[in-house]
């Protein structure tokens, strides 16, 4: 074998940030914040910020290697600290701040986190979160005040503005090595402990490159990129890094995430491409329709994190003349696995074949493999087998973060990750996913645990035995159905149940409904099919 002779250099984010300073200098990153004022910037003027941020976290005592939690919705600071962080060898944990308390906490330990930098909004969720937090754990408010920060349990914050104010500009970032952690994220909602994905540098350009190669109307030089899908999620579906590196601007939408704030953003910016879950998209079509045009500059929506509906599709290009892209993908994939980018570009849809294109997930991108797996044999992609999808590539995971457990049970022999979700691949390479083993309800974006749910349910005195399925909702995309068989001479009513659970779970998890039934079909191991289930129930499934 003959070594190439290259230059090896390697693929940091540093690298990313340190570009887009200095070939596209004023592209600016706009924020909306949470008083509702406007942040503006330039990618020059937020590596300088960055610098300052590496140097406060240095002496703060952070080291190569540790973990440097955010507790934040989309803004400047968020973007500053995965870059700071992650350029001086540390490892940014982006946290959900839809998380319970007791369930943060618990992964803060897991993640041994030693600095928490938190919105003054999410303020009271630290507070109160503060005293399951290890004692040592250092608290930054990413403010340039304490406004929010009034509580006994917060009198040692240190705050962002002020630590920067002090710090030397110029960083002499570390030559990190491409495999040196940079990111994690824990899934949440799944049973058992949230398991933790470690993004190195290496993945996280990697991805950010696939995501570009893939052929998005927005991802271009000088266009205006929206990541409504949260900091705090997935590396915001690769865009923090993908939009830098490509010369695309950024706008950052703060926690206002609803049709008519979005829409005035979208507007004010002139966005060109925004991304988020379906959910949000619900909220901005009412508005485009209350106002009877699209944002101004509007020109393609990616929808991703659960399945588009073809309403959706159809409302964004018949109505209005966005283009939709309809994508798949994981917090262990990166997050972006698929991409329905279209030979044939954009436009308004006319035909009903396109429109089923278009509900399929689309193509993977640069470095995705999928396969389909069904009793152990692999299947044809030939758009009629289902099975279990399985992925690999180089921004797919190779196991959990101090997880073996976990581990153990998510790859196949040959190192394939198992994703949960069942699925038919076309002979064009198109996916369609069409079904989910794994026992979860996605609402929202937000994972809902069928299992947590039947046992928080199981635990009342008048049931004895219960599920949980989604059901599909406008707003929601899935929302929890109870359906419960009563104990024998139990009186126990559907606002009972509903109130009782209330008590044990977050508000998004209660299930809306309680369906009471006299048995549940069951599979041929003695467990309840949800399979028969949802189809027994399908006419009332909506
Ligand atoms: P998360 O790791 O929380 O981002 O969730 C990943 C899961 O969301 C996938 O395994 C799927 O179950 C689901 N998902 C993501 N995108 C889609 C999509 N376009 N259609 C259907 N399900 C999706």
């Amino acid at each position: 074998m003959l070594t190439g002779m290259m230059m090896r250099r390697q693929l940091t984010m540093t690298s990313i940030i340190e570009h887009a300073s200095r070939v596209f200098p004023d592209t600016m990153i706009v924020s909306a914040t949470a008083e509702g004022s406007r942040h503006s910037y330039s990618y020059r003027e937020a590596s300088r910020r960055i610098g300052q941020l590496a140097n406060t976290l240095a002496a703060l005592g952070v080291r190569p290697g540790d973990r440097v939690a955010t507790l934040a919705w989309n803004g400047f600071r968020h973007f500053e600290l995965y870059y700071a962080i992650a350029g001086i060898g540390a490892v940014c944990h982006t946290l959900n701040p839809r998380l319970p308390a007791e369930q943060l906490a618990c992964i803060v330990e897991h993640a041994a986190d030693r600095v928490l930098f938190f919105d003054p909004t999410l303020a009271s969720l630290v507070s109160q979160s503060r005293a399951a937090f290890p004692d040592d754990l250092r608290l930054v408010v990413m403010a340039d005040g304490l406004a929010g920060c009034e509580s006994p349990e917060l009198a040692d914050v240190m705050i962002y503005e002020q630590l920067l104010a002090n710090a030397a500009p110029d960083c002499p970032w570390p030559e990190l090595d491409e495999s040196v952690a940079a990111g994690l994220c824990y899934t949440s909602g799944t049973t058992g402990a949230p398991k933790g994905v470690l993004y190195s540098h290496r993945s996280s350009v990697l991805h950010a490159l696939s995501v570009i190669a893939a052929g998005t109307e927005g991802l271009r030089p000088g266009n205006v990129i929206l990541p409504v899908v949260p900091l705090f999620h997935a590396n915001a579906w690769g865009l923090p890094h993908a939009a830098p590196l490509v010369g695309a601007s950024l706008v950052l939408p703060g926690p206002r995430l609803d049709g008519p704030s979005l829409f005035t953003l979208m507007d004010r910016e002139r966005v060109t491409s925004a991304w988020g879950v379906p959910t949000v998209w619900v909220g901005l079509i009412e508005e485009m329709r209350r106002q009877g045009r699209k944002p101004q500059g509007l020109v393609e929506v990616i929808v991703g994190g659960s399945a588009a509906p073809a309403a959706m599709i159809e409302g964004f290009e018949r109505e209005f003349g966005v283009c939709v892209v309809h994508g798949w993908g994981m917090t262990e994939t990166s997050p972006v696995g698929t991409l329905c980018t279209l030979p044939e570009g954009r436009g308004t849809l006319t035909t009903g074949a396109e429109i089923n294109k278009k509900l399929s997930q689309g193509r993977p991108l640069f470095g995705v493999e999928l396969k389909i797996v069904e009793d152990g044999e692999r299947q044809a992609h030939d758009g009629k087998a289902a099975g279990e999808l399985y992925v690999r590539g180089h921004s797919v995971t190779a196991g959990y973060f101090e997880n073996p457990a976990a581990t153990a049970t998510a790859f196949d022999a040959e190192g394939w990750f198992k994703t949960g979700d069942v699925a038919r691949i076309a002979p064009d390479g198109f996916l369609q996913i069409v079904d989910r083993s794994k026992d979860l309800i996605k609402s929202g974006g937000e994972w809902i645990s069928s299992i947590d749910v039947e046992n928080a349910a199981l635990s009342l005195p008048g049931v004895a035995m219960c599920a949980v399925i989604a059901v599909a909702h406008d707003k929601w995309g899935e929302r929890p159905l109870l359906v419960v068989v009563k104990r024998d001479g139990s009186e126990v009513t559907r606002e009972e149940i509903i109130a009782a659970l209330a008590s044990r779970l977050s508000k998004w998890q209660v299930p809306d409904d309680v369906l009471f039934v006299d048995c549940l079909p069951m599979t041929a191991t003695g467990k309840v099919s949800k399979l028969k289930l949802r189809e027994q129930l399908a006419p009332q499934g909506n």
